[in-house]
This record gives structure tokens, sequence and C-alpha cells, in this order.
């Protein structure tokens, strides 16, 4: 059975209202696609977001994972031909998703990305102690991979087991002032639409 899709550039709009970037620049080179490292691991990929959201498709975009595999890698922007940064359109696609509580299952990267931010903004800055019994209480299941992943890391330095605070307050100011830049947006968003 063939299927149709009504175009709405409601979502275009929302996203270069949240970050100054214009989906509709892309034409489907799909370079993006082609060296993103995630690709392959969800139903959607870069080049298939980037017309999701000039037709306005939000569902093909929030039900799938791809959003929350990507790693802000920013291979993506480097290569598009049209200078698109395609890795801020994804951030600010998270950020919409998480606004409107429409995550999909089966994407732990989204809740641990929550533990990072609550971490940067508890301690000012990553603590990674904390963040692994968060993940393992949250998720059973994943002590398997900490058993495993964490002495790795441990030896590689990635996890340093000392709480050695950062600027808190630093951290704090930061997170008001984007929170309350991004109010601003969405009060200036909801008067444009009305
Ligand atoms: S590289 Fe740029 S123009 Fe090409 S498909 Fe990706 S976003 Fe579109
Ligand atoms: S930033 Fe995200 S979408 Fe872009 S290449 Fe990296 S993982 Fe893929």
């Amino acid at each position: 059975m063939a299927t149709t899709c009504t175009p709405s550039a409601s979502l275009s709009r929302q996203v270069t209202a949240g970050c100054d970037e214009n989906a509709y620049k892309c034409y489907q080179c799909k370079k993006c696609t082609s060296g993103c490292p995630v690709a392959r691991y969800a139903d959607m990929h870069p080049a298939m977001i980037m017309r999701a959201v000039q037709l306005g498709q939000y569902d093909m975009i929030f039900d799938d994972r791809f959003i929350w595999l990507c790693t802000g890698c920013e291979t993506c922007t480097t290569r598009c031909p049209q200078g698109i940064d395609i890795a801020t359109i994804m951030d600010e696609l998270k950020i919409m998703a998480r606004a409107q509580g429409r995550i999909p299952a089966g994407t732990p990267s989204a809740a641990m990305l929550k533990l990072n931010y609550d971490s940067f903004v508890r301690w000012g800055r990553m603590w990674e102690v904390e963040l692994i019994t968060l993940d393992v209480l949250k998720r059973p299941t994943s002590v398997k991979n900490w058993l495993t992943l964490g002495p790795k890391m441990l030896l590689k330095g990635k996890i340093n087991p000392t709480l050695k605070r950062g600027d808190t307050l630093a951290m704090k100011r930061m997170v008001q002032t984007a929170e309350s830049i991004t109010k601003a947006r969405e009060a200036q968003n909801a008067g444009g639409q009305s």
C-alpha cells in the first residue's frame, strides 16, 4: 500500500527558530549519511532526517532512535556541501523531543545524556562514577557493559574516580542563561504563530 504524507513547514520553522539552521538548503546528496558512524544502527539516517524536517514529519523523526544515537561528532556538518550544521540540527531535535516527552523505547543514550547534564549542573563537571552508578541503578542490565568497559576507561584515564569539583556556580549561571534564551525563543515562536 502506498503511503502519503502531508508536507508542512512547521518543523523546519521550529528548527530554524531554535538553532538558526535552514534544513531547506539540503538537496539530498547524502554526503552526511555516508560519513556518519551511527547511520547503520537506526531506520533513519542524517539525510533522511533532513528530508523529514523539510516535510514536517515529526513522527518519522521522534519515533526513531537515530537522533539519540547521534554522537555529535560533526562529520556530517564538515562534509555538507551546503554548509548546513547538521549536528546542531540533531541537537535541536533532541531538545524538542525531550520537551515533548517523545523519547522512544530502547534509547539508553537519551537517559545517559540527561545524567550527563545533571552531573554538570550538580558538580560543575561530569563525574563518571556517579553517572555509572545511576545508570546501573536505572538499568541493572548495564552492569555487564560497565564491568567490561569501566576498567578499560579507567586505564585510559577516561574515568576519574575522585570528585574534583568544577566551577558549579559558573555552570549554573550558564544553564540559567541557556534556559532563559530557550524560553525567550519559545515565547517569540508562540507570538509569531498566533
Ligand atoms: S550533506 Fe548536506 S546537502 Fe547533502 S544530504 Fe546531507 S544535509 Fe543534505
Ligand atoms: S554528528 Fe551525529 S549525525 Fe552527524 S555524523 Fe556525527 S553521529 Fe552522524
